[in-house]
């Protein structure tokens, strides 16, 4: 093999907008750019989206259904039937309702079908391999699928900074799994669970939707933002670390969950090692955007250890846009939200873990997010 095949391969093409025509010949550019799909030895393949929540397509919270529309397609042309599916956020129980507003509805028809992953249950999974879980619930769909393509919407997360391919694993996990991964103040500990849920069972393919990308504090409450580009590759961490220079990241292993992954040696541990087809590295920077307000990404990476328990982000209660719906108490994985459900919720600050869950399910945006003093002095040292 030659030092040059050797590297992860991944597969870039721009793309200025949601445009049928347009997404279709520039996501089947980046899957060649990218080597091509695998060779599939089954009837069926599952795209495995990110349909987090009943959002429009246009606010960014999902996959675009135009991006799946394009890659049921691609799969179809090799004589595969398809299945979309994703276990929304914890609260989002109205398939029906989840699956037509994100668009992703429409796609079904002629070979293609589409629902949640848990509609055929989940069962108990244990690796040897495992850093901060004993164990996981997993859709058995996911599990049982011969081949699964990961399609990814580039976002920011206040909690983990970047949503992209590894993140988008997560949503293979049953609602108690992943409270179980929120249960504890260290980045360092969810960004191993994310990467525990990733490696039982890799996707063998990914495409990245972030032609229009978000930015701000994602996954739910952050802005849409034009980034127009396509990407595809064999390789989860290899997407992910391109994706991580279009949003601006010099240091894409300055993320904590990328961090994980690379030291678990599921890809590349440095640029050297990615094959960048269909753009040059200088092309991939979307200038200004903005990054989460996580507090930790404004420390150097040497001081992010030491720094978690001084430098924070909490939730905040803006009363005006509550409509006290107390989705906050039921999404909260330590019980930290008081007060009965007709009341305004009350964080419990000593048991909050500050996993900001809440901030990420609240429908009106009324749980925010506010630094601590040594968070704010932190933007000021090292700003932007
Ligand atoms: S803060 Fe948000 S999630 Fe919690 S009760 Fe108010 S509106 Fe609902
Ligand atoms: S109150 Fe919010 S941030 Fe705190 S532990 Fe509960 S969900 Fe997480």
């Amino acid at each position: 093999m030659s030092a040059v095949s050797e590297k992860f391969t991944v597969g870039a093409a721009r793309c200025e907008s949601y445009g049928p025509d347009e997404v279709r010949d520039a996501l089947s550019l980046a899957i060649s750019r990218a080597g091509g799909l695998p060779e599939a030895d089954c009837g069926e393949v599952l795209v495995k989206a990110n349909m987090l929540s009943p959002a429009a397509p246009d606010k960014a919270v999902t996959t675009h259904p135009e991006v799946l529309r394009a890659l049921a397609g691609e799969i179809a042309s090799a004589g595969k039937t398809v299945h979309i599916a994703d276990n929304p956020g914890y609260i989002y129980t109205n398939k029906e309702h989840l699956l037509k507003s994100t668009g992703i509805k429409a796609l079904s028809g002629d070979g293609v079908s589409v629902g949640l992953l848990s509609d055929k249950g989940a069962r108990v999974t244990r690796s040897e391999s495992f850093r901060a879980l004993s164990e996981a619930r997993i859709a058995s769909r996911y599990l049982d699928a011969p081949y699964v393509i990961n399609a990814a919407k580039l976002k920011t997360h206040v909690e983990t900074e970047m949503s992209g391919c590894i993140k988008n694993i997560f949503g293979t996990a049953d609602i108690a799994t992943r409270k179980r991964c929120h249960q504890s103040s260290s980045q360092r500990r969810l960004a191993n669970a994310i990467t525990d849920l990733f490696v039982i069972r890799p996707p063998e393919f990914n495409v990245m939707d972030a032609i229009t990308s978000m930015e701000g504090d994602g996954p739910t409450h952050g802005k849409p933002r034009a980034t127009g580009w396509l990407l595809a590759g064999r390789n989860a961490l290899a997407v992910d670390w391109v994706a991580a220079l279009i949003m601006c990241y010099s240091d894409p292993l300055s993320i904590p969950l990328l961090r994980a992954a690379s030291a678990r040696g599921i890809g590349p541990s440095s640029r050297a090692d990615i094959a960048l087809e269909g753009a040059v590295w200088s092309d991939l920077p979307s200038y200004g955007f903005k990054k989460s307000g996580g507090a930790l990404r404004l420390l150097p990476v040497f001081l992010r250890g030491a720094a978690h328990g001084l430098v924070s982000l909490s939730p905040k209660l803006e009363r005006e846009k509550c409509v006290r719906c107390s989705i906050c108490r039921q999404v909260c994985p330590v019980d930290a939200i008081g007060g009965c459900s007709s009341e305004y919720p009350s964080i419990k600050s000593e048991t909050c873990v500050k996993c900001l869950c809440c901030h990420e399910m609240c429908p009106t945006g009324a749980m925010t997010v506010s630094k601590n003093f040594l968070a704010s002095l932190a933007g000021r040292i090292w700003p932007e």
